[in-house]
């Protein structure tokens, strides 16, 4: 485990967020219905997911479903090892196929050689290129060939994702954001409800869970993506996965 497992929480995410919309019910359905559309419809269709919160609870979905959309998870070298747990755990025990896409291994050490392990909090150029290499190149081949995919991006997350659709047709690949409307404590509740396996660093008042180099813990009152590439601009806060193009 790595050193934020060394701070125990005294209450856990579940006891501290879960707590569900007046709502929720109605939110839970229309998310099993669009799951189920995007099964029967769109295929082949897959989950992205980061083992983030969101992510944890469509897969949970998925299976609980028996729905035939398998998952995948971009595993970019660069993980906590609470992720990386969690990613071992979620291939042993998901009915539905999980798939792990890594970057191409020269692409990495070319980079690395050449602008040093430290590079990303050089320039915002430079730390693009490492998301470019760990994430979008990988990306592209999780996608390829699929008509449809399903993410856990929530209106919720940020000013940048305030306008999320539920059903996204603006790009060649229809995407599927079933969890558009919930709330953090909807979240909290399904994985509360159901018992459902996540990772241990939102114990650890990390909502938002990406890279181990990119990621910080937030404090009370910063905003929900605070901890992902906080030496950036807000503006600069993606790494490509969801940005539209120009
Ligand atoms: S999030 Fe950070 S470490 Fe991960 S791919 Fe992007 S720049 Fe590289």
């Amino acid at each position: 485990m790595s050193e934020v497992s060394a701070f125990k929480p005294r209450q856990s995410a579940t006891e501290l967020h879960a707590k569900p919309s007046a709502d929720y019910a109605d939110k839970l359905a229309l998310t099993q219905a669009l799951l189920k559309r995007a099964a029967v419809e769109f295929q082949p269709v897959t989950q992205a997911s980061s083992l983030g919160a969101e992510d944890v609870v469509i897969t949970h979905l998925i299976n609980a479903l028996e729905l035939d959309i398998p998952v995948f998870v971009l595993e970019t070298g660069r993980l906590h090892t609470e992720t990386l747990a969690l990613l071992e755990r979620t291939e042993a025990d998901s009915r539905a196929p999980v798939q792990v896409y890594r970057p191409q291994h020269e692409a990495v050490i070319g980079f690395v050689r050449q602008q040093g392990q430290d590079a990303i909090y050089q320039s915002i150029e430079l730390r693009k290129a490492c998301c470019q290499i760990r994430k979008m190149e990988p990306l592209a081949r999780a996608l390829e060939g699929k008509q449809a995919w399903i993410t856990g991006l929530r209106r919720e997350q940020s000013g940048a994702r305030a306008a999320v659709e539920l059903i996204d047709r603006s790009e060649a690949r229809v995407k599927f954001n079933p969890l558009a409307d919930w709330t953090w404590g909807d979240v909290w509740h399904y994985i509360a409800d159901n018992r459902v396996d996540y990772n241990p660093l939102h114990d650890q008042f990390f909502p938002s869970i990406g890279c181990a180099p990119c990621t910080r813990a937030i404090s009370l009152g910063e905003e929900f993506r605070a901890g992902r590439w906080w030496w950036e601009d807000e503006a600069a806060k993606e790494c490509g996965l969801h940005v539209k193009p120009a």
